[in-house]
């Protein structure tokens, strides 16, 4: 993929970026390495002032970065102002946190003294999404650098002027040259870069299959990977759920960032005494919305990031309805206008076991179940390969400690939306990926945990 700002809302081409070649990529991984050198041994109180002006920075700039994310992703503008105020968020967090987090834990033992310290271990590669441009990022780079570790990035193909905006930031906030580096490189240059000793450790958030080459190229090194690929979150109704607040939810948790989150709601699953109702209700919403520039303020719905997000996307629902799916509203591409415009589709009566009610649809297109009760809804919910978040409704105390103790997901919120914080674990398990993002567990991830014993 060409490294180029394209704007979804109408195809056209607007910058265009040449990858680095083999000698300016050697130059920088040179310098992250000298970096990390002396960046090691500032202290927290250093990097905290410097993470704390990187969130000044990015809540003083919000509306200039929410107007590159959205030009070069489509996510409507409201939603890439409040992304710029929740990297400032998760940045004041670390900077607040991360030297309890990584302060020594002592341990009774035989010994006089023994203890566990938390020490960096040099230059992380993150791979990252277009998806949320600058959060994807920044929950990477604030427990990282905090951590005393140095950052490299490799960014999207289509998301180049977020990459260098965010490196822009951290140099401007005052850490060091080197401590956080853009690289703009295709994905086929991404394995050479896990061969370099310097680079002790990856994270890639995206498909599947970047997952899958980036943990290859690490594992051949013998190098620690955190995946956070996709997911196919169910979203559970069931009868003594408060119906209006769920369908509220349910249209904000499937439009999110116009479809394609990780963690949006996909698949929704209601128990058959309040299906018809939901779904009228959620149909309703859904015509509700107003798809259109994501440069206006008041747009709920805007382009999906690329042509080919568009394609699949259109590909999955033909595939839906080739196995027995019904379309409740929308099904195709808004032909009337340029850039990547998909209507707000639902679709019911999916056969539950075919092999397209297993996939991700990345993109505003809701897939509609019906269980008879909850037994069926946990099974249905457990039964595709992913296993990132779930939402789930209801008002029965025995029925929610059953979906927080059987769904298998790396959260489980009831009665809400599946949401990160800077203050809870995010991750998932099963072909969702593996290890744990913000929270105490997130700044664990790329350091030595290091056992200290003295006689
Ligand atoms: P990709 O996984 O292709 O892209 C994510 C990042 O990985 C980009 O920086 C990309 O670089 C890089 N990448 C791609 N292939 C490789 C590789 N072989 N080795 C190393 N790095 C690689 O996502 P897409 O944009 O193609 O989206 C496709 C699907 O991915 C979606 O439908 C969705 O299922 C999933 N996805 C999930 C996200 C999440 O939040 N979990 C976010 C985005 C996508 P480049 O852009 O240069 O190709």
């Amino acid at each position: 993929m060409a490294i180029a700002t394209i704007n979804p809302a109408t195809g056209e081409t607007l910058k265009t970026f040449e990858a680095l070649n083999d000698t300016e990529i050697a130059a920088k991984l040179d310098l992250a390495g000298q970096a990390f050198e002396h960046y090691r041994k500032t202290s927290f109180q250093e990097r905290s002032q410097w993470l704390q002006k990187a969130a000044d920075i990015l809540e003083q700039e919000k509306a200039e970065f929410a107007q590159v994310m959205t030009l070069e992703m489509g996510k409507p503008l409201k939603a890439a102002i409040a992304e710029a105020e929740k990297c400032a968020l998760v940045c004041r967090y670390y900077a607040e946190h991360a030297a309890s987090f990584l302060a020594d834990v002592s341990v009774e033992t035989d010994a006089s003294q023994s203890f566990v310290r938390y020490q960096p271990l040099g230059v992380i590669l993150a791979v990252m999404p277009w998806n949320f441009p600058f959060w994807q990022v920044f929950r990477f780079a604030a427990p990282a650098l905090m951590a005393g570790n140095v950052g490299l990035l490799k960014h999207a193909s289509n998301v180049p002027q977020c990459a260098l905006a965010i490196e822009d930031i951290f140099l401007r906030a005052g850490f060091p040259q080197g401590a956080f580096q853009t690289l703009l490189i295709g994905a086929a240059q991404v394995a050479d870069i896990m061969t370099d000793d310097r680079v002790k450790a990856a994270t890639l958030t995206g498909s599947e299959p970047a997952g899958i080459s980036l943990a290859v190229a690490a594992a051949k090194q013998i190098k620690k990977t955190v995946l956070e690929l996709g997911g196919s979150d169910p979203f559970i109704v069931l009868e003594s759920a408060d119906l209006t607040a769920a369908v509220v939810t349910a249209t904000t948790a499937r439009m999110l960032n116009n479809g394609q989150s990780c963690i949006a709601a996909k698949r929704f699953i209601v128990a058959e005494a309040i299906a018809d109702k939901f779904e009228k209700l959620l149909l309703d919403k859904f015509l509700a919305l107003k798809v259109g520039d994501p440069m206006q303020l008041d747009t709920d719905l805007g382009p999906l990031a690329t042509p080919g997000i568009l394609q699949d996307l259109d590909q999955q629902v033909q595939a839906a309805v080739k196995s027995g799916g019904k379309v409740l509203t929308g099904g195709q591409a808004i032909a009337d206008r340029p850039g990547n415009y998909y209507a707000p589709t639902i679709i019911t009566d999916i056969p539950q076991d075919s092999a397209i009610a297993q996939e991700e649809f990345f993109g505003p297109v809701a897939l509609l179940f019906r269980v008879p009760d909850i037994d069926a809804a946990i099974k249905l919910a457990n039964s595709v390969p992913f296993g990132l978040g779930a939402s789930a409704w209801t008002t029965n105390e025995q029925e929610c400690d059953r979906l927080v103790e059987e769904i298998e997901a790396g959260a489980v919120f009831i009665n809400g939306m599946v949401k990160s914080d800077p203050r809870l674990p995010f991750g998932g398990i099963k072909r969702s990926g593996y290890g744990r993002e913000l929270s105490i567990q997130g700044i664990h991830e790329f350091v030595n945990v290091k056992t200290v014993w003295v006689k």
